[in-house]
């Protein structure tokens, strides 16, 4: 039976070394519960690191045989690796620049190394442990090169990546130097998935911007495959802290909490230590409000919890040591006899002690710099019993999208912070309770056990998507199907593309000029009275009358601008207007000025950028530039940037080749449609067509098309063979491939 395998840095659990004597408890995290319902069931597993150096074998396979009694599987890391890939590349790293802090990121050379050497030690032991049909979800940004690696090692696989942390804009992303690596091992997947719709945003910008990527709104186009990018906002174990409150323990504490703090408001903060976190901000904005309102002195509590993190590190021991001056200084300046204004915690409490924190206090401030999601929130709210209570949230945690009848701030705006707090502590409890009672609605429904629905339930679509996206390729069997049709068939609408399909790829779009083969596979098809053929072409009236003017056949000029029926003259689309060139053909003149090879063709209602002569490489990266540069310009004026082969075409949004087909399929009754074509453009034919139709890809198995031709050779043999030969002899091994 197929099984599912979770992998993440970290297995959910906590070692304990009893001199040499390993222990371990599960831990309750709420990625691990919201997991648990996967990976505890029948054959699935957990894969990751442990949390500790194990370096004695013997050891090591005792605890790998434990930990496999609770479908946990380790991958053992040395102390060194776990310094460079971990504390170095994932945390030195990927942890700033993705939290929008580029100043503290420190690129050395080796971190990368070691990444790359643990993601490919985690590869293998997903190798080891897994079978044809598994689904594999990949978490978070320890991880971001496992799935290309798996990918190569197992090109069908069914992947899925879920980053836990913001993933940043294309211009702080660019700045990472295996920026392009790490586009490409994410790649790998079939889903990824963020927090946000930004997050998701953003990645696909980034892969736009640096690789050969193209993307339809959240569908990117890589290697030959479709990868689906998506947002799913994380929830928490929202019936656990919900229910919590309840227990005999947390009763106690709370009890406890409301005689310490008798008469005094409490404004909770939560969080690990982080410069992420904004936690000295925060501070200041406290101690802001104190100066400002010497009323309250007396009558609030700034309850802060500080989770100790990382502080062998220098910068958040200066971290440390700034927040406990910070705090040292308010409580210093504003205590009194029996009051203290902030009470500071530098340590991790049980869950009893928080849930009876949140439950207690009026308000909660989650100021962070910058947060995937923020956890920390939704468990206040969750906790809260009698629905009041108010939760002051940063904009830049990602639970602000869902929660927005917080009270949202900047947080780096400290004076819009202390205002903040003011109205919180004036607002009325009915507000409190409207406001509250939505966000709880929201915390209970999208918990995390339905988070792990949602994102399951995708990937499984994503490859069924891939699947259908699939054109097979036309083996001697399809063939004859085909031909059958064909000859049954008594009136047929055939649309042919030009460039790359009827004719081979040439540097100067001149010489790529039709040859007496062609003219001949033409004139016999359109000899044929049952036959109307149409040549459906991104090329310029010009060109195609030129070639084509005096066979009978119809055309279609620059993407459907233009149409010509058989002996009838050229008519341009109605309504369409040019005069947008102006602006934009100097734009595309200073793309081409720094790309040499490039040029610019003009046609009557389109401009485009050729770079068929342009280095490979710089040329898909010049065309990415310039899908993003025009795109949201082009919009604005009702035009459309689209990638062709080896060409990005500006053209108004109502020229669509699938329009123009439509336009004949309407014209006649047929009973066989045929259509051909290599392009994205082509694309729109193979969508408008009806299911019945015969589509064809020429050059890519991924297509909205039902077969796949390898290119414009067998086109020309294939066209012949329904036209009248007698064989269409496909290479046998193309013809095994057919399912
Ligand atoms: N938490 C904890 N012990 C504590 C305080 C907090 O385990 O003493 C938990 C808290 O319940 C929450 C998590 O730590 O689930 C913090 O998650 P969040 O997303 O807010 O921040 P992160 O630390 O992941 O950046």
């Amino acid at each position: 039976m197929s099984k599912t395998i979770i992998v993440s840095n970290r297995l959910p659990v906590k070692l304990t070394d009893n001199e040499g004597e390993i222990s371990f408890t599960p831990s309750e995290g709420g990625l691990a519960t919201g997991l648990g319902s996967i990976y505890r069931e029948t054959n699935n597993i957990w894969i990751g690191w442990p949390g500790m150096e194990i370096g004695d074998e013997a050891v090591q396979q005792k605890v790998q045989q434990e930990l496999g009694e609770q479908n946990l599987k380790a991958v053992f890391l040395t102390q060194e690796e776990i310094n460079h890939y971990y504390e170095g590349f994932s945390n030195e790293i990927l942890w700033p620049v993705f939290h929008y802090m580029p100043t503290y990121a420190r690129y050395h050379q080796q971190y990368w190394d070691y990444y790359y050497a643990v993601n490919e030690k985690f590869r293998d032991v997903i190798l080891q442990n897994m079978e044809p049909g598994d689904t594999i979800w990949i978490h978070d940004y320890q991880l971001l090169l496992l799935p290309g690696l798996l990918r190569s090692a197992v090109p069908d696989a069914t992947i899925g990546f879920f980053q836990h942390i913001p993933f940043p804009s294309f211009e702080l992303f660019r700045m990472i130097p295996w920026r392009v690596e790490l586009l490409d091992g994410l790649l790998g997947a079939d889903l990824i998935g963020f927090h946000t719709f930004d997050d998701a945003r953003h990645f696909v910008s980034a892969a736009r911007g640096l690789t050969s990527a193209i993307s339809s709104s959240n569908e990117i186009s890589y290697n030959n495959r479709n990868i689906v990018v998506d947002s799913f906002p994380m929830g928490i174990d929202s019936k656990k802290f919900h229910e919590l409150t309840k227990e005999p323990l947390v009763r106690e504490y709370i009890a406890e909490l409301k005689k310490s703090f008798e008469n005094t408001r409490l404004i909770l903060s939560i969080d690990r230590l982080d410069y992420s976190k904004g936690i000295l901000q925060r501070l200041r904005a406290y101690e802001l409000l104190l100066q400002l309102n010497p009323d309250y002195v007396g009558s609030i509590v700034l309850y802060m919890i500080v989770v100790p993190s990382r502080d062998n590190v220098q910068q958040y021991k200066e971290l440390l040591d700034e927040i406990d001056k910070t705090v040292g200084g308010i409580n210093a300046r504003y205590r009194t006899m029996n009051w203290q204004p902030v009470s500071y915690f530098y340590r991790s409490l049980p869950v009893e002690e928080l849930s009876a924190l949140y439950a207690t206090a009026e308000i909660c401030l989650v100021t962070p710099m910058r947060d995937g999601m923020n956890l920390v929130c939704k468990e206040y709210i969750a906790s809260r019993e009698n629905g009041d209570g108010v939760l002051i949230l940063s904009e830049m945690a990602g639970a602000s999208k869902e929660l927005s009848d917080a009270i949202i701030v900047n947080p780096n705006n400290i004076h819009a912070i202390m205002l903040a707090i003011e109205e919180a502590l004036a607002m009325p409890l009915a507000e409190q309770k409207r406001r509250m009672q939505l966000m709880k609605e929201i915390v209970m429904k999208f918990n995390v056990s339905h988070w792990v629905k949602l994102f399951m339930t995708r990937l499984k679509e994503v490859k069924q998507m891939q699947v259908s996206m699939f054109a097979r390729h036309i083996s001697e069997t399809s063939g004859n199907n085909i031909k059958r049709l064909y000859a049954n068939a008594e009136n047929r609408l055939i649309f042919l593309d030009y460039d790359g399909t009827l004719v081979g790829f040439s540097a100067d779009i001149e010489m790529a000029a039709p040859d007496e083969e062609l003219y001949t596979i033409l004139e016999k098809l359109a000899e044929d009275p049952a036959n109307r053929v149409v040549i459906v072409s991104g090329r310029n009236p010009e060109f195609l009358e030129k070639w084509f003017g005096a066979l009978h056949i119809d055309m279609v000029a620059e993407h459907g601008a233009w149409t010509k029926s058989a002996h009838k003259g050229w008519q341009s689309l109605p309504g369409l207007n040019a005069q947008w060139k102006k602006e934009f053909f100097p734009v595309l003149e200073a793309f081409a000025d720094r790309t040499p090879g490039a040029f610019i063709e003009e046609k009557d209602f389109s401009l485009v950028w050729h770079y068929r002569k342009v280095e490979e490489s710089l040329g898909e990266l010049r065309s990415n530039e310039i899908m993003s540069t025009l795109r949201y310009l082009a919009e604005d004026k009702g035009l459309q940037v689209l990638p062709g082969n080896k060409v990005v075409e500006i053209k108004n949004i109502e020229i669509n080749k699938g329009k123009a087909a439509l336009s004949f399929l309407q014209e006649g009754a047929y009973d066989f449609n045929m259509a051909i074509g290599d392009d994205y453009t082509d694309e729109d034919i193979f969508k408008a067509l009806p299911s019945t139709a015969v589509s064809i890809k020429v050059g890519s198995q991924v297509s909205a098309a039902r077969y796949s031709i390898n290119d414009y050779r067998e086109v020309r043999k294939f066209l012949k063979f329904l036209a009248g030969s007698n064989v269409f002899n496909q290479p046998a091994a193309l013809a095994a491939k057919e399912k």
